[in-house]
């Protein structure tokens, strides 16, 4: 058995925890990442990355299927999507093949297996060598949950997991959760032709998006033939046939081919911690952290999906940035949950940052809205996609920038100005200021922004 010495031990190879890494070995940081799968984590391996990645693949099918409007002409459009998953896997191993070579080429050694906290600054890797840190970063992210009664069988019953190693996709599907993962297996199965019915039993689909956004969504999902059922959960399920046939809790019956189950993530945080280690777990699993994400043990922080905080790569990334600047002795920014940016990469795409009308009310906060709808907008009728708005919400003495909300075509890629607006605490005046290239979509935010000055081009 060896013992290593390292100045940073990252456990998990995530964007949390290679994040941290790479941030940490550009710092001259001596650092040893421990990953039991393959670096990029839920990431890269069975999440954003794959996701998106059969989310374009149904952008590019819905824009064949309307290239006749362009006087292009295209034989029936269909979808072999054996060959659209072998794509997916070489994006992924191109992508983990690349973030491998990074991490090599920074100096950082990688462990293969799992690893386990013996506190002490003591990480034990599976095969018996133990790596030993000066300060450590836990990282062990998240798996997916699932209800009692909907264990995952890899057929009919299937999580996030499993919906992006399909080679072929179900003739009929019943996803249980409508939020932002449920709700974009949705849009991309409905678009390759999967018949999709969505239950959530929250009483909307989407908790804590803009309602006006949520509304834009639904009435796509409508017009395409989702059908979602809120304010209800499932009970029970049992073989039909070649069917499932889900039993709701108000009483009625879905028979579909395959149930996705989307019902949040839980944190890794089984067999991560040896009885040495004072780090502390709550109820729910989370690893607890301080405000600078330091947990109970000296040295010892945790960030990602393994504590409870919003569950996203790039909150993933901040985080390992702060933990990092907090082990060199830096003082760091914690990380603004209220204004973190949220994409969510259905057809059409939401995306926002910042305070929603309704959360500033109950903030008790004065506040001036303005909107600019894409129906006027030129790059919108040109590409052919007007069902959207750009939507920006701001203190009505200051006409400080509290939130932006998009929803529409490339929604995720425009968040970004609005994402600076917000946190930069930037006032319409001083933003309205500044030119948006024309036609862009773009100028949908430069618009409604020159609205809240009080005069405006096109905007009412
Ligand atoms: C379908 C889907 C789509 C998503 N889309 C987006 C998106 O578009 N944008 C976004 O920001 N987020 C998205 N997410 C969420 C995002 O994937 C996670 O927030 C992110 O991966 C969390 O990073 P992490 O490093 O904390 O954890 P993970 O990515 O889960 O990585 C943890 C790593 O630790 C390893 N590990 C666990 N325990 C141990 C151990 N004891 N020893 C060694 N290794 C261990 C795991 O194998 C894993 O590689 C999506 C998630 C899913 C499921």
């Amino acid at each position: 058995m060896s013992q290593e010495l390292y100045d940073l031990v990252t456990v998990g190879g995530g964007p949390a925890g290679y994040g941290a890494a790479l941030y940490a070995a550009s710092a001259g940081l001596k650092v040893a990442v421990v990953e039991e799968d393959r670096v990029g984590g839920t990431c890269l391996q069975r999440g954003c990355v794959p996701a998106k990645e059969f989310l374009e693949t149904a952008a590019t099918y819905r824009c064949v299927q309307g290239a006749a409007e362009f006087g292009i002409e295209t034989s029936p459009t269909r979808i072999d999507f054996g060959v659209s998953q072998s794509r997916k896997q070489q994006v992924v191993d191109r992508l983990t093949k690349g973030l491998a070579g990074l991490m090599k080429g920074r100096g950082i050694d990688i462990f293969d297996g799992h690893g386990t906290y013996k506190g002490g600054g003591a990480v034990e890797v599976s095969g018996g060598e133990t790596l030993q840190g000066s300060s450590i970063i836990l990282a062990a992210g998240s798996k997916p949950r699932w209800i009692r009664g909907f264990e995952p069988d890899g057929e009919s019953i299937l999580t996030s997991d499993e919906v992006l190693s399909l080679t072929r996709l179900p003739e009929s599907v019943l996803i249980v959760g409508g939020g932002v993962i449920g709700c974009e297996f949705a849009s991309m199965m409905s678009d390759l032709g999967t018949t999709v019915t969505i239950v959530e039993a929250l009483p909307s689909i989407l908790p804590g998006v803009d309602a006006e956004l949520t509304g834009v969504l639904l009435r796509s999902f409508k017009k395409r033939g989702i059908k979602v059922k809120t304010g209800v959960g499932v009970s029970s399920h049992r073989r039909a046939g070649k069917l499932v046939a889900v039993e709701l809790a108000d009483g009625s019956e879905i028979e579909v081919e395959q149930v996705v189950v989307a019902v949040g993530r839980r944190p890794n945080s089984d067999g991560l911690l040896a009885p040495g280690s004072s780090v502390e777990v709550d109820a729910q699993g989370f690893v607890k952290v301080g405000p600078g994400y330091e947990t109970a043990e000296r040295s010892v922080f945790a960030i990602g999906d393994l504590i409870n905080t919003a569950q996203l790569a790039h909150v993933g990334f901040a985080e390992g940035i702060a933990a990092v600047k907090a082990i060199l002795g830096e003082s760091a920014a914690p990380v603004d949950y209220t204004r973190v940016p949220w994409c969510i990469y259905t057809h059409p795409e939401i995306a926002f940052a910042g305070l929603t009308e309704e959360q500033a009310a109950e903030h008790g906060v004065d506040v001036v809205v303005k909107k600019d709808l894409l129906g006027g907008n030129s790059r919108a009728r040109i590409i052919g996609e007007v069902d959207g708005f750009v939507k920006v919400v701001a203190d009505a003495k200051t006409h400080q920038v509290l939130g932006v909300h998009l929803v529409g075509p490339w929604a995720t890629e425009l968040l970004s100005p609005g994402y600076l607006a917000v946190n930069w605490e930037a006032t319409a005046e001083e933003i309205a200021q500044f030119i948006q290239p024309h036609p862009t979509l773009s100028e949908a935010f430069g618009e409604t922004v020159l609205a809240l000055t009080g005069r405006s081009l096109h905007v009412g």
